[in-house]
């Protein structure tokens, strides 16, 4: 078979290595001054004003709700359409998610079915393992893709039901939205939510291996995340971790062991540095794309937005079913045999076991998000991209809905 074109390539430069390597010859390996230049530097990129680093986006969700109080009894308002993280820390804390429909077109939490959600648990009629709980706390949202919801809608939705906002911004770094055009700009991380929570996972817009960072305007919230994320121990303990702390230390909470590595930090210190570079080459990518599968007419497209500054995490095609004799699984299976990698995001969560049989939710609960689901495909969308694998993939993506076209297309007015 010909070379393959993967879903993802991380671009890892000598201003890394250098980094890591200068890591290895100090002789400190964990949390020390690179990850704390690592928070300042990203907080202050975000436009945030503080940072708590840690060893994953997931570590700093769960952080973040701790934070914020979630208790048992609790329920938060969590997109279905949504990767596994963004609601198990809310089990984590014994809460209770309430999941909501996603916008068919952008798969952001569609804030009218939130309202509906809120409706329904305050009538009791939700399902009963979810009607359990007894007040909905809080929301977290998820910028899909690296597009940002509108940020204005989601304060007003959070302030007239009195909750908290912890923006999961996996995929949304940089990112910037306006509520319209002449309006300043404001980037994801800049008091968008009570605390935003970003990903540095290997595939994710900025890595550090694995890696988060939580970002906050409060600095009672951020001493909180900083305390929980080294075994709850006093701040001079972290003294230990920097090299100008004593041996002792008081345990002031059962914390958990979620710090990030100086390791980690020097790769983020180097990837920071070319985070926009590599932004606009994801951009570039995107238009690229956009252009270049206008006219198919079997697939829709991402809509870019002149509101937003998009990270372009992700390049979602929607498949048009009714325009195509073959299914999702079966496109991507033709774009895997021509040596193209895809994914799906995603799976919603009331389509696996656990969110299914804990709490009964069905298909008819989410309407939007299990229909769009089956029609979902990820195309590659990386910076380092070269033109001839892109070309590939285009090429492969107009072949198969040529070949697989349905006999009469309808027109997208029928679908
Ligand atoms: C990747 C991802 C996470 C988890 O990030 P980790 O750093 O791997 O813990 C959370 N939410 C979303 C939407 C993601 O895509």
């Amino acid at each position: 078979m010909e070379s393959t074109v993967p879903f993802h390539r991380p671009q890892i430069t000598d201003a890394e290595i250098t980094e890591v390597v200068e890591s290895l010859r100090s002789g400190w390996l964990t949390t020390g001054p690179r990850v704390k230049r690592f928070e300042e530097e990203f907080a202050a990129c975000v436009g945030g004003r503080h940072g708590v680093a840690v060893n994953s986006c997931t570590a700093a969700l769960h952080l973040a709700v701790e934070a914020l109080g979630l208790s048992r009894g609790d329920a938060v308002l969590v997109p279905t359409m949504t990767f596994a993280a963004t609601a198990e820390i809310v089990r984590y804390r014994g809460a209770i998610p309430i999941l909501v429909d996603v916008d068919p077109v952008t798969l952001h939490m569609d804030l009218d079915d939130a309202e509906r959600k809120v409706d329904l648990f305050r009538r009791g009629v939700l399902p009963p393992a979810v009607s359990r709980a007894t007040r909905i706390v809080g929301i977290l949202p998820v910028h899909v893709g690296g597009v940002m919801m509108d940020i204005g809608r989601l304060r007003r939705f959070a302030q007239k039901h009195s909750l908290w906002i912890v923006e999961d911004a996996a995929h949304s770094f940089p990112a910037a939205w306006r509520p319209g055009p002449g309006e300043p700009w404001q980037r994801c991380g800049e008091e968008t939510a009570d605390i935003t929570c970003f990903s540095f996972y290997a595939n994710k817009t900025i890595t550090t291996g694995e890696g988060g960072m939580a970002v906050t305007g409060s600095p009672e919230l951020a001493d909180r995340m900083r305390l929980m994320s080294l075994h709850g121990l006093s701040h001079d303990a972290w003294g230990r971790y920097t090299g100008n702390g004593s041996w002792d230390y008081r345990i002031l909470a059962p914390g958990y062991k979620y710090n990030m590595t100086d390791l980690a930090g020097s790769i983020g210190l180097a990837q920071l540095e070319r985070a926009e570079e590599m932004r606009r080459a994801r951009e570039d990518r995107a238009h690229r794309y956009l252009e270049a599968l206008r006219d198919v007419d079997e697939i829709e497209l991402p809509e870019e937005d002149p509101d937003r500054m998009h990270a372009w995490h992700l390049f979602p095609l929607r498949l048009r079913l009714d325009a195509l004799a073959i299914d999702r699984n079966e496109f991507i299976a033709e774009l895997k045999g021509e040596g193209i990698g895809t994914s799906v995001h995603w799976r919603p969560l009331h389509f696996h076991p656990y969110y299914e049989e804990t709490y009964g939710w069905t298909r008819s609960d989410f309407p939007a998000a299990s229909r769009v689901w089956e029609r979902l495909v990820s195309l590659p969308l990386f910076p380092g991209m070269r033109d001839e694998e892109q070309d590939r993939v285009v090429s492969a993506v107009r072949t198969i809905c040529r070949r697989s076209a349905a006999v009469s297309v309808p027109t997208a007015a029928a679908q």
